[in-house]
């Protein structure tokens, strides 16, 4: 028993498990071992062999439930239906388990995952992410946060090009629809034009690599950190969330 447990990682496992399709291939890319408890670190491959892939990813900020629940509403809902032959989906539905149940950005052992894909030994959970990558170069990285302090919606784009694609723009006029956009001229620190963080660092000038720029070293053309505001009902960050994957992968080819 976890009587004090805010969230069950088990929980989100078995809905992951029973959603999956039944060509899909869910596997474990490691197991934390944190004192009695036992945690898979578990990545599903829907539609394998399509010619584009995305990675869509969720809760490697433990306290940021909606992006977990969108891995998993994404799945019980079949989103992914339409795309089929045409997408091949990696989903990592909770990169950071420990941090989910405890309801802490962090993992059990204080580390913002997010900020040590630069280290030299990372922990399991991102050792596991980055085995994912081996299995790319991914056309499109979507990785499902939320900011509790956000007036509305936001999200950071990095291209692999120097020009910025109009898809971050596509995706936000259409949550827009779903959930209000963060007007602020700055956004945690970086220029933002309604909602969207665009003109941002590349990984020699940055002091610690969060997860999309090691995408984008690994070669993945678009990445999108997604953030939905924290002040909204649940019910609406999931939806926020779904809206901008569906977008993303509808709008992709005349964004790219
Ligand atoms: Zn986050």
């Amino acid at each position: 028993m976890k009587p004090n447990l805010i969230k069950s990682h088990q929980q989100i496992l078995n809905r992951v498990q029973a959603a999956a399709p039944a060509d899909s291939i869910l596997n474990t890319l490691g197991t934390l071992e944190i004192g009695n408890s036992r945690y898979p670190l578990v990545h599903l491959t829907i539609g394998a062999g399509a010619p584009k892939k995305v990675l869509i990813s969720g809760g490697i900020h433990g306290d940021e439930p909606a992006g977990v629940e969108a891995v998993c509403a994404f799945l019980e809902k079949k989103f992914y239906e339409p795309y089929l032959g045409e997408w091949e989906f990696q989903i990592l539905p909770c990169i950071n388990p420990t941090g989910f149940e405890a309801g802490t950005r962090e993992n059990h052992a204080g580390e913002d995952l997010n900020r040590t894909f630069h280290w030299d030994r990372p922990s399991l959970e991102v050792v596991c992410v980055k085995t994912v990558f081996d299995n790319g170069p991914f056309d499109l990285d979507l990785e499902l946060h939320e900011d509790v302090d956000s007036a509305g919606y936001y999200l950071y784009q990095k291209d692999q090009s120097d020009s910025v694609s109009g898809l971050g723009r596509r995706i936000l006029d259409a949550v827009e629809t779903v959930m209000p956009l963060d007007e602020n001229e700055k956004i945690e620190e970086s220029r933002a034009d309604r909602g969207l963080l665009a003109r941002l660092k590349g990984p020699e000038e940055m002091e610690f690599w969060p997860m999309a720029i090691y995408a984008y070293v690994q070669g993945c053309r678009h990445m999108f950190t997604m953030e939905t505001a924290g002040r909204f009902p649940m019910q609406q960050r999931i939806e926020a969330h779904l809206k901008g994957m569906e977008t993303a992968l509808r709008e992709f080819s005349q964004g790219s």
